[in-house]
């Protein structure tokens, strides 16, 4: 509850638009904050933000370097947890964050607020008060500063300073294939970098969503936090994998891709929708369900030869290539029969049977291969018999790769582009990219990218209370693996 008294004109308090806070029951004697009146919530700009307890008593801790220009002083705070709530900040972005409640001290007052944990450290102020924290006690003077007592940093020499620690990683890899080559890689490096890795088989888990405290279940026992998901989901169970994603993504883990990027990429007429949003060069494209007017789908591919492409087709399964006009309309006239989503896009013949794979990880081109169709055919997939070498790839292949990672909004992606005469097209965006053929034509360890690029979003780490790396305890091994093929 917020603590609303009646209002005394003389308990009224002034305050500027930058004020001292203290929020003394959780350990923060002294920070800076704007009074942001255009704000409905109270923020924070905390790290390390984790989630504990059971669900009927959640917490959160988080770490918050109080001082902007001394990251080195950091305070570990924990505090129940009394929601979730979506916030759209400042650049426009949603997002989902924990609120704790907690009694903020200025001047003299002293109230309970509702604060909002983000993770936005390159802020100048560590904390926004919102108009929801500010009731007719307060009046709100936008044009000065400091009406209230002026409190200081030097609160914080008389705290012990926690250093942070490399903590193992509990990384959960949701796959249906835990022996395959990539599963096997980035288990092996995780491992070796001394995390534990977990394999969660997608279909095996269910959900409890819950508004504060979601948890996934799995074989009858709630799923301990995962300080990461490297979600690797087949085409045939998207839209549930989606929703076991997004569920470790309420619970706080640091998914590699989230859910919306998946199926951002898996939904081709919404990846293209995005892409050409964001002015990506693509192959022109048509899309169709069930067109009568089927020349004129063709003429808007900038008719034959084109290349039709059913909608749900994988590894160049469903690619087809009318040479002519009239093999186009009869391939068209096939796929409506079905009744199926389909594409028709200009061939880019110049392409001549090859594409570029390039491996995106956390805004890096981190490896690039050219697929070589065999003769006679024009897919390059490796499942069509194509072959694969490392390949060289240009600034302006870099950047779009780069660019189409990030509007889609992946962390991990492959990202398939054509080279056509007027520069590099953008085919297609694979959120579960294999890095079998990639490592093996490149010598290059994608693996251990995955892995570095989890550490580096996870961290800053956070001292456990008794000072010794707390070792998570590897508990789906105790789970056996129902008919996983060798
Ligand atoms: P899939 O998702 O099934 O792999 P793609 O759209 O990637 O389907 O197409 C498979 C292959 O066909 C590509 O790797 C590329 O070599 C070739 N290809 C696809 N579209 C075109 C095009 N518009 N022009 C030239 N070649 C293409």
């Amino acid at each position: 509850m917020i603590d609303m008294m009646p209002v005394d004109p003389t308990k009224q308090i002034f305050l500027g638009w930058e004020e001292w806070i203290a929020l003394p029951k959780i350990g923060i004697p002294a920070l800076t904050v704007k009074i942001d009146t255009g704000a409905r919530t109270s923020a924070l700009h905390a790290f390390a933000i984790e989630p504990f307890g059971s669900a009927k008593k959640p917490y959160v801790r988080f770490g918050i370097h109080p001082i902007p220009d001394h990251p080195d002083v950091e305070v570990f705070c924990s505090a129940p947890l009394v929601d979730r709530r979506e916030v759209i900040s400042s650049n426009g972005e949603k997002e989902l964050r924990y609120v704790i409640r907690t009694p903020a001290r200025i001047g003299d007052l002293q109230w309970d607020i509702d604060i909002t944990l983000t993770n936005r450290e390159n802020m100048q102020y560590r904390m926004l008060l919102g108009r929801s924290a500010i009731d007719e006690r307060m009046i709100v003077d936008p044009n000065n500063s400091f009406h209230q007592e002026e409190l200081s940093y030097d609160l914080y020499g008389k705290l012990k300073k926690a250093r942070p620690i490399d903590r193992p990683l509990r990384i959960g890899l949701l796959t249906r294939e835990p022996k395959n080559y990539t599963s096997r890689r980035i288990i092996q490096i995780a491992e070796q970098r001394g995390h534990v890795c977990e394999v969660i088989n997608t279909t095996r888990c269910y959900m409890n969503i819950n508004a504060v405290a979601p948890q996934v279940m799995y074989d009858g026992r709630a799923l301990p936090r995962f300080d990461a998901i490297i979600p690797r989901i087949g085409s045939s169970i998207t839209s549930y994998g989606m929703a076991v994603v997004r569920q470790f993504d309420l619970m706080g883990s640091f998914c590699v891709n989230k859910a919306a990027a998946i199926g951002a990429s898996r939904d081709k007429l919404f990846a293209h929708q995005i892409l050409a949003q964001h002015k990506i060069n693509m192959p022109i494209t048509a899309f169709a369900h069930s067109p009568h007017d089927t020349s004129a789908l063709i003429d808007i591919a900038g008719g034959a030869p084109l290349v039709v492409k059913l909608l749900e087709g994988t590894q160049g399964n469903g690619v087809v290539l009318g040479e002519t006009a009239n093999a186009a309309e009869s391939v068209i006239g096939a796929f409506r029969g079905l009744k199926a989503n389909f594409l028709v896009q200009e061939f880019v013949k110049e392409a001549a049977g090859s594409d570029l794979r390039c491996l995106v990880i956390g805004g890096r081109v981190v490896a690039s291969m050219k697929r070589q169709a065999r003769d006679g055919e024009f897919r390059a997939n490796v499942h069509q018999g194509g072959d694969v070498v490392a390949a060289k790839i240009t600034r302006a292949e870099r950047l779009i790769a780069l660019k189409a990672a990030k509007v889609i909004g992946l962390g991990v992606a492959g990202v398939d582009i054509l080279r056509s005469n007027s520069g590099p097209k953008v085919l297609e965006i694979n959120s579960s990219p294999g890095i079998q053929g990639i490592e093996r034509a490149t010598g290059a360890d994608v693996a251990t990218k995955i892995v570095e690029y989890i550490e580096k979003n996870v961290g800053p780490k956070i001292r456990s209370k008794r000072g010794r790396k707390p070792t998570p305890e590897k508990i789906t091994e105790a789970f056996a693996e129902p008919g996983t093929a060798a």
